[in-house]
């Protein structure tokens, strides 16, 4: 099956044909369906398989239209890089969903997130430790948050933001869709997966 048998509303599917798409790589295609059924997933994938378009398609889709009423999706990414590239690919492969996207990273100014999370974004993409700085400063609310994203989930425990995730978690209405995409599986992460996951569909390629 083809993007175009994946059911996605016209704004979506536009977003992946502009960026050149032409057939979903094999972890878009196993993951997919799997999220766009609500499920829980823990995906083993590396850098380079396509996993960011793996979870922004179902999630443009999820969402569907911007909502003034707080972040409904949250991307928890270890490093500013991927933070910056998440953005990038956010804004070009969501380009016709009208979706708007905060950015909180460490390093930049703060007045200018607080700026960014007074428009009322969609999506929030940040490092986990000045999400939480911004949490605590901002009384920032994620009870409205559905979809919740770690990506390289095993590079944000081996930064030390463990903690940081579990105070994050405790913050997440239970009635969310969380996914963890990783390239390698370690003991702590499939232990974190247990606790803040809800029967999750392993997907290995
Ligand atoms: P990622 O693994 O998410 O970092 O993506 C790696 C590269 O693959 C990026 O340049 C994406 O734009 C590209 N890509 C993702 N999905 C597809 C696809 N279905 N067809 C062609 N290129 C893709």
């Amino acid at each position: 099956g083809g993007f175009q048998s994946m059911g996605l509303s016209y704004p979506v599917y536009k977003g992946v044909m502009k960026k050149g798409y032409k057939v979903p790589t094999p972890i878009q295609r196993k993951t997919v369906p799997v999220i766009l059924d609500g499920k829980d997933i823990v995906a083993m994938a590396r850098t380079g398989s396509g996993k960011t378009a793996a979870f922004l398609v179902p999630m443009f889709e999820k969402l569907k239209a911007p909502q003034a009423s707080g972040a409904r999706a949250l991307i928890l990414t270890p490093t500013r890089e991927l933070a910056l590239q998440t953005m990038k690919f956010t804004k070009e492969l969501g380009k016709f969903t009208g979706l708007k996207t905060a950015l909180i990273l460490g390093g930049d100014r703060m007045d200018d997130q607080f700026a960014a999370l007074h428009e009322n974004p969609d999506i929030i993409i940040g490092t986990p430790g000045r999400l939480m700085h911004v949490i605590q400063e901002m009384n920032l609310k994620l009870y409205g948050v559905e979809y919740v994203v770690f990506d390289e989930a095993d590079r944000l425990f081996e930064m030390g933001f463990a903690e940081q995730l579990q105070e994050i978690i405790r913050r997440l209405p239970d009635n969310r869709q969380t996914l963890l995409f990783s390239a390698t599986l370690p003991k702590l992460l499939v232990e974190f997966a247990r606790a803040g996951l809800t029967e999750p569909v392993l997907i290995r390629l």
